[in-house]
C-alpha cells in the first residue's frame, strides 16, 4: 500500500476535494454520475440491492490495535460482503465520515479496486466522539438469482466457504498483547506466528469469487448469509426465516490449523470458536441436492449438514451426540 493521506489539517472541504481527486474514474457501466453533484446517478438493468453498516470507534473498532489503513479496507469489505450474500454483484459504495482524526483513502481505494466498485458519494463532517464510518454498498442482481435468507428448503445441503473462527482468535491475540502493553509499555507485542488469524480480523475479504463461481455453474443458492455474527447465529437466521430446522456435523466444520492451536493455547474449545466466533465474512448458504455434484470437488466450499423439517437446530458431535445450537453472536446491546 502506498503513502498514507493525513486528514487532520485538511478540513471538510479539503477532504472532499481530496476524495474526489483520488477517485476520478468509475469502472462500473452502471455509474452514470459519481462524486460531485448533489446525488449520484446509477443505471441498473436488474434489481438493485442496498446495504449499510455503521462503524463507531470504541464500539466496533479500537484504534489501539486496528491500524487505520485496515479500517478503511474492512469497512468496504464488510458491506460488499452483504451484497455478495444476496448473490448480487456489488457495483457502487458511498461513505459517510465523521472524523476526529484521519482515515486512509489509499485503503478505501484498494478495496474499491479489489471489489470492483465505484465510490460515488458520501458525506463528511467533523466528529466530537471519535471516528465514525458508515458505508453503503449498492449491487445488482437478476430477480431469479436473488438469494434470500428465507428460501431454504427441507433436505437442502448447508454449505460454508473458507474456514471459521480465525478472526475471533485473531482478536484474542490482539487483546492479549494490548493488555501486556498497557501493563508494561516496554514490552513489544508478540504477534509473530499469528499472521493468518490477525489478518482475518483486520483485513477480511468479501467472497465475491464464490458468487462468480456459483454463477458460472448455474447454481442459485436457495438461501445465503455472510458469517458476521458466528456460524450458529447466522445459521439460525436462515433456519428460522425459512421455517425449518438444521443439522450440522462437528467433523465437517472447517477450521484452520492455526485457529485450532491458538484456541487450545487460550483454553478455548476450537469448535465453540468455529460456531460462535464472528467476523469471518465467509458465505453460509444452502443448495438443492441436485446441485451438489457441481460443487462436490470445490476446494473451498464445505458441506456441513442439512436443512430439516421442524425447528430444531443442532450439531451432531463426533460421538454422535446431538447438541442444540445457541446464538451467541456479537451483540453490542447485551454488554
Ligand atoms: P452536500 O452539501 O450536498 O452534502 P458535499 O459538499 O457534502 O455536498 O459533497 C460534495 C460531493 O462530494 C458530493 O458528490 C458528495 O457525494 C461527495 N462526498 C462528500 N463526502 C464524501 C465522502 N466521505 N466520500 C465520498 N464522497 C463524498
Ligand atoms: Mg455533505
Amino acid at each position: 500500500m502506498d503513502k498514507r493521506t493525513e486528514i487532520s489539517d485538511l478540513g471538510e472541504f479539503g477532504l472532499i476535494d481530496l476524495i474526489a481527486s483520488k477517485f476520478p474514474e468509475n469502472i462500473q457501466d452502471s455509474t452514470e454520475k459519481g462524486i460531485g453533484d448533489d446525488a449520484a446517478v446509477i443505471n441498473h438493468k436488474e434489481k438493485t440491492v442496498i446495504s449499510s453498516d455503521l462503524l463507531l470507534e470504541g464500539v466496533h473498532f479500537d484504534l489501539g490495535y486496528m491500524p487505520i489503513q485496515h479500517l478503511g479496507y474492512k469497512s468496504v469489505a464488510v458491506n460488499v460482503s452483504d451484497i455478495a450474500s444476496m448473490n448480487a454483484i456489488p457495483t457502487q459504495i458511498t461513505i459517510n465520515l465523521g472524523l476526529s482524526n484521519r482515515i486512509s483513502l489509499e485503503a478505501v481505494k484498494a478495496a474499491c479496486k479489489n471489489f470492483k466498485v465505484d465510490l460515488v458519494g458520501g458525506d463528511t463532517s467533523t466528529s466530537t466522539s471519535g471516528l465514525v464510518i458508515s458505508v453503503t454498498a449498492i449491487g445488482e442482481v437478476e430477480e431469479e438469482n436473488i438469494a434470500y435468507r428465507s428460501k431454504a428448503k427441507d433436505k437442502d445441503i448447508i454449505c460454508v466457504t473458507g474456514d471459521l473462527g480465525a478472526a475471533y482468535l485473531g482478536l484474542q491475540v490482539l487483546e492479549r498483547e494490548k493488555q501486556v502493553f498497557l501493563t508494561n509499555p516496554e514490552m513489544q507485542p508478540k504477534l509473530e506466528g499469528y499472521d493468518y488469524i490477525i489478518q482475518r480480523l483486520l483485513k477480511p475479504e468479501a467472497r465475491l469469487d464464490i458468487i462468480h463461481e456459483l454463477r458460472d455453474q448455474n447454481i442459485v443458492p436457495t438461501s445465503m448469509i455472510d458469517v458476521s455474527d458466528g456460524l450458529a447465529s447466522d445459521l439460525m437466521h436462515i433456519a428460522k426465516q425459512s421455517g425449518l430446522g438444521a443439522r450440522i456435523y462437528e467433523d465437517k466444520l472447517p477450521i484452520d490449523q492455526l485457529t485450532y492451536t491458538t484456541a487450545v493455547e487460550f483454553n478455548l474449545d476450537p469448535i465453540t470458536c468455529v460456531l460462535n466466533g464472528g467476523e469471518d465474512y465467509e458465505l453460509l448458504f444452502t443448495i438443492d441436492q441436485k446441485d451438489f455434484e457441481k460443487l462436490e470437488k470445490h476446494p473451498d466450499i464445505h458441506f456441513i449438514g442439512y436443512m430439516e423439517k421442524g425447528s430444531e437446530i443442532g450439531l451432531v458431535t463426533k460421538n454422535e451426540q446431538w447438541v442444540p445450537l445457541q446464538a451467541q453472536g456479537w451483540n453490542h446491546f447485551k454488554d
